[in-house]
């Protein structure tokens, strides 16, 4: 069901959401390629561009897309599913949803394309693996549970809310996003959060104290994964003004005992610890 959200028509095929993002449908000739991150055989992304426009994210450039509109020009593949339905019929192995942007971005609680998608796959055997910054993934439990091994990772970086506001300007509080983490765990959903990146700047005490804040909410996962410096990180992050200075962006040693720490801190609090360094 496409709602009428949907009938602000731009010249050029676009659509104008009233959140101020456009819109546009494309079509997918392979609606699951081959994914090669660990664990991951087949990936599944609804959506190029990403309303969430988290300052560090480097799929524009994975994509070689131009980062300027990002957040603000979103294509979906609205042949998905149907695509979906035929190669599920051959195509076996964990399922990667949101391996390149995010399947819960504010689009998807209009489109409902990553919901229509997770249809087709729980009438097969796939398993799957999810990775999103939303709390909208609550919307989906019951189809999510229905799946073979569901698996449910949320980014939550910081808990500073208005760190988040600056760095991840389009997506939901990090207080959200934990008490969704929360609710996954309550119903045995096998569910971690994903720190990722780590960023450089953070104290101990504020790693601490994420990690912590999972804890309390029933989350026992914990993942980490580095921060992928890039052109113009550095002046986006003074921009955002978290930064007075960019010298720690590069300073892998800083990264590698940010790991360090939040690996021992995990065995402190009896937390499972994964690295995607
Ligand atoms: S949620 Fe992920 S894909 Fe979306 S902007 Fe942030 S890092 Fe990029």
């Amino acid at each position: 069901m496409i709602t009428r959200d949907l009938d602000f028509f731009l010249d050029d095929g676009r659509k104008e959401m009233p959140s101020g993002v456009s819109a546009k449908e494309v079509r997918c000739k392979v609606a699951l390629p081959l994914s090669n991150l660990p664990g991951l055989d087949l990936a599944l992304n609804p959506y190029v561009g990403c309303e969430h426009g988290c300052v560090y994210c480097f799929a524009p450039d994975v994509l070689k897309r131009d980062r300027s509109d990002w957040a603000t020009r979103v294509d979906y593949r609205a042949n998905l599913p149907v695509g979906l339905s035929r190669e599920l019929k051959t195509k076996r192995g964990v399922i990667g949803i949101g391996t390149v942007t995010d399947p819960y971005q504010p689009l998807e609680g209009v489109l409902l394309l990553t919901r229509k998608c997770l249809m087709e796959i729980s009438r097969h055997d796939n398993p799957i693996s999810i990775l999103t910054k939303s709390d909208l993934v609550l919307r989906d439990l019951e189809l999510i549970i229905a799946t073979r091994r569901p698996e449910v990772g949320i980014t939550v970086t910081c808990t500073d809310e208005g760190l988040a506001k600056r760095i991840e300007p389009g997506a939901p509080s990090p207080r959200r996003r934990i008490a969704a983490l929360g609710e996954l765990s309550q119903v045995g959903v096998n569910s971690y959060v994903m720190i990722g990146p780590v960023l450089p700047f953070l104290e101990d005490h504020d790693l601490s104290a994420l990690l912590m804040e999972v804890k309390a909410v029933g989350c026992e996962r914990v993942m980490v994964d580095r921060l992928r410096p890039r052109p113009g990180l550095d002046e986006a992050l003074l921009g955002a003004k978290v930064l007075r200075t960019t010298s720690c962006l590069t300073d892998f040693a800083q990264m590698g005992r940010q790991a360090r720490y939040i690996r021992d801190e995990c065995v402190r609090l009896g937390l499972r610890f994964e690295s995607a360094f």
